[in-house]
């Protein structure tokens, strides 16, 4: 039971910063969740179904990666399907406080799930899902940091937006 991780977040998009640490995990633990957070709160740009299908074309070639949507308290998510590690991403330093207090808070919710981290190849340090959205919103190209799937998605998505204006 402890050797299945769960690897938690919006992902909106995926980007190679997301698929790095994946690919990571997936050489350590014989079985990884990828868990996509609904995030109704966060208003993602891409509906659930849409970053789960983009990470199932990056990544669910690899072996014991399961890819799943959940909506409820990542603790409960994660106890519900008998796994006993979440594992989070770090990137430099913006990311310490937050996943700090994050850890520490569903230390507190569960005693028996611990949260480790890794990190990315230096070159993806500076990636997030919020910079590619700004990118491709202002027709940069954001070939260089997402699969290929996410680049056709994004680009497919701008254009029915702009028919629409
Ligand atoms: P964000 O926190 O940017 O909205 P997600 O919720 O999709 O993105 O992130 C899920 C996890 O992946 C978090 O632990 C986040 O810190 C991590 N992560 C995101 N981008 C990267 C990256 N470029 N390198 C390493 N980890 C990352």
């Amino acid at each position: 039971m402890k050797q299945k991780a769960i690897y938690p977040g919006t992902f909106d998009p995926v980007t190679n910063g997301h698929v790095d640490i994946i690919t990571r995990a997936a050489n350590i633990f014989p079985e990884l969740i990828v868990a996509v957070a609904t995030n109704k709160a966060k208003k993602p740009y891409l509906p659930l179904d849409t970053r789960i299908r983009l990470l199932q074309e990056a990544v669910g070639h690899l072996s014991g990666v399961q890819i799943l949507g959940f909506d409820n308290l990542l603790i409960d998510f994660v106890l519900e399907q008998n796994a006993g590690i979440i594992l989070r991403g770090l990137r430099a330093v913006s990311d310490f406080e937050y996943e700090f207090q994050l850890a520490g808070m569903n230390r507190k919710l569960s005693k028996q799930v611990e949260t480790l981290f890794l990190t990315p190849s230096e070159n993806l340090m500076f990636l997030s899902s919020t910079l590619v959205r700004e990118i491709a919103a202002l027709h940069g190209d954001i070939s260089p940091f997402v699969p290929d799937s996410v680049v056709n998605e994004l680009l497919k998505r701008q254009k029915e937006h702009e028919l629409q204006k």
